[in-house]
């Protein structure tokens, strides 16, 4: 069972618990990154009661007025209060406009810091959490419900903040129009009650409906991002043209755009019942209403100024009402839709964490029965591979496609744990070294390494942030994997941006220059063991052979660990590991593994030196 279906089966968090502990965060955010907000929310608050005191209480004033000269009271001192009425009326309008029109654009304004403060959280946990979760499709399709619920979903930080400030603002204003109302008209009261229930209950269904129809459509929204955005990226564009593939892929993203679309019919269709059900409830609460007013009226007891602000004030009343029905049930929604960006950042750690330093210059690596399976994976891809290797040593890993070789690395980089076995280096297990310290050890380049949209320099020096940036180690580094005389030759040498999709004047380099960009960066890393999973694929046969000659500097006295599918680099090692049938089935030195009759190795040595010999004639 997931972490996720343990979370809620077993401990089902109420509505409750959810909105107190998303509203907890979301203060503390708000509270950490713009203080102000807080203030800009009392300055609408007191524009918002100034625009109510124009609606509610000062028309009757006027009006009264008005009706007491009508009847024949003295004109003069009459007009006086008129005057100063309609000078507050004024007032209150002007005043309730710039207080709420100020706080307004600076919340606003505020709503976009708060949402770049929550997705660079987002941005860090993806980019710090478990390596293997960057393909687990639960957690991707979390990363999509958090991404969703903090932004559009739940409004965000401004979102929380405004529903929670919308029932306040609805009780002050709920207390105000009772007051009102039971002195006046006090009947109106359960009549709005029963019908503002009507309308609650029938807003509680549909959103019941949305929170339903949200879980179903976070997948779907995902796979549609990958067709519609990710396919026509940068880096799918060749094989995409080559390919000729527009229309299909079009046409995949299609089906998921009608799936998604035939979800929202159904949960409009399913929602607008429910809407017309609460229309008709508030036609029969203003029918009422005003029926009761206008006869209190007609028979005198309350004068027109008082029908106006009953009239008013039951108007209020049901919106607030309404407003505090609705917000509470909208807070509650928008804390569920924010609370899954919770548990995207609480998702655990898949991998033990320890804290021990690696320490000491020499280290042996040792796997001891090591056998994995990829998580959620059925099958084993090692089983039972024992292989010491000593400090200093350089070992070559040969093997067919899918042998396990990189799984191999992999491991010993520990961005997997080992489903069986351990691996341990200086005798330690490395699953209780801290996991910073423990990657210290390794300068790697991967098969399909990844060059950013930085500079030259910024992608090489990534490969150590820990120390002091320095040119002449920069300049060595480059110099080492042969890349300088490249370097050399961009326009901005190297301060030239790598890929054009970031900067206008930015750089495409050829394959080979990237992977010799790649293996600066590990050198300049300058870490006590190199791994080289196929350094030289794509370099020309020159650079190729550079290389070689100068692996002994490039690695010195390192361990190095190399994974190369052209055996003729196997001689420069010191031992030779062969992975066939998920193990390694040969190992030792390549003169000893030649003479092996019908080994793996000798086949595969046997059919290179063949096609070379072939090439060559
Ligand atoms: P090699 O480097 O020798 O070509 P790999 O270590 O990349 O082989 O792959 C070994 C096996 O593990 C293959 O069958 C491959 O399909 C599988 N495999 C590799 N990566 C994953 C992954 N992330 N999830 C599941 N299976 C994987």
């Amino acid at each position: 069972m997931s972490w996720l279906d343990e979370k809620e089966s077993e401990n089902k968090p109420g509505l409750i618990f959810v909105t107190r502990k998303v509203l907890k965060y979301i203060f503390s955010v708000a509270w950490k990154t713009k203080k102000s907000v807080f203030f800009m929310a009392f300055l609408r608050f007191i524009g918002q009661a100034l625009s109510e005191l124009k609606v509610l209480l000062l028309p009757k004033l006027l009006i009264d007025e008005i009706m007491a000269i009508k009847d024949g009271a003295p004109l003069d001192t009459h007009i006086r209060t008129i005057v100063i009425y309609v000078a507050l009326t004024v007032s209150a309008e002007f005043l309730s406009r710039l207080f709420q029109n100020i706080a307004n654009s600076s919340i606003n304004y505020m709503s976009t810091i708060f949402e770049r403060t929550l997705n660079e959280k987002m941005c860090e946990k993806s980019m710090t959490m478990d390596f293997q979760y960057t393909e687990d499709p639960e957690v991707l399709t979390q990363q999509r419900k958090a991404q969703d619920g903090i932004s559009w979903y739940s409004g965000g930080v401004v979102g929380i903040m405004d529903s929670l400030y919308q029932i306040i603002y609805s009780i002050l204003l709920m207390a105000t129009s009772v007051t009102i109302i039971a002195i006046y008209c006090p009947l109106i009261i359960p009549v709005q009650i029963v019908a503002m229930g009507l309308v609650f209950y029938f807003n509680l269904k549909n959103q019941k409906i949305e929170l339903e129809f949200y879980g179903k459509l976070a997948k779907s929204n995902r796979l549609f991002t990958y067709f519609m955005f990710d396919i026509p990226s940068y880096k799918n564009g060749m094989d995409t043209r080559l390919y000729d593939s527009a229309d299909m892929f079009t046409e995949r993203g299609e089906q998921f755009e009608y799936e998604q679309i035939a979800v929202w019919a159904e949960q409009n269709r399913l929602q607008r019942t429910n809407r017309v059900k609460g229309d008709i409830a508030n036609a029969f609460r203003d029918a009422l209403s005003y029926f009761y007013m206008g006869f209190r009226a007609l028979k005198g007891l309350i004068t027109v100024g008082d029908f106006t602000m009953c009239a008013s004030a039951a108007s209020r009343l049901y919106q607030s009402l309404l407003g505090i029905g609705n917000n509470v049930q909208e807070l509650t929604k928008r804390c569920n839709y924010a609370y899954q960006f919770l548990l995207y950042l609480d998702y655990p750690d898949a991998l033990k964490k320890g804290d021990k330093a690696v320490t000491g210059e020499k280290h042996t690596i040792e796997f001891e029965h090591v056998s994995f399976k990829y998580p959620r994976g059925e099958e084993y891809v090692l089983k039972d591979v024992n292989i010491k290797i000593s400090s200093g040593e350089h070992l070559s890993v040969v093997g067919l496609n899918g042998a396990g070789k990189t799984t191999f690395i992999k491991l010993l980089c520990r961005l997997y744990d080992v489903t069986e076995g351990r691996i341990l280096v200086d005798g330690i297990d490395i699953r209780e070294y801290s996991s910073h310290e423990y990657r210290k050890l390794f300068s790697v380049v991967f098969q399909d390494f990844m060059l950013f949209a930085f500079s030259l320099r910024d992608n090489v020096e990534m490969g150590d942030t820990d120390r002091e940036a320095s040119d002449a180690e920069l300049e060595n580094a480059l110099e080492l994997s042969g890349m300088s005389e490249d370097a050399a030759k961009l326009e901005k040498g190297y301060d030239t941006t790598l890929f054009k999709g970031y900067d206008e004047n930015g750089t495409e380099l050829s394959g080979g220059q990237k992977q010799k960009t790649a293996i600066s960066r590990a050198l300049y890393r300058n870490a006590p063991v190199v791994i080289l999973d196929e350094p030289t694929a794509a370099l020309d046969p020159i650079a190729e052979y550079e290389i070689y000659k100068k692996f002994d500097t490039l690695v010195g006295g390192k361990t190095a660990i190399y994974i190369s599918h052209r055996l003729s680099s196997c001689k420069f090692c010191d031992k030779i590991a062969v992975f066939s049938d998920k193990t390694i089935k040969e190992y030792g030195t390549h003169d000893e593994l030649v003479d092996i009759e019908g080994g793996i190795y000798a086949e595969m040595f046997e059919a290179q030196a063949q096609y070379y010999i072939e090439a060559a004639s």
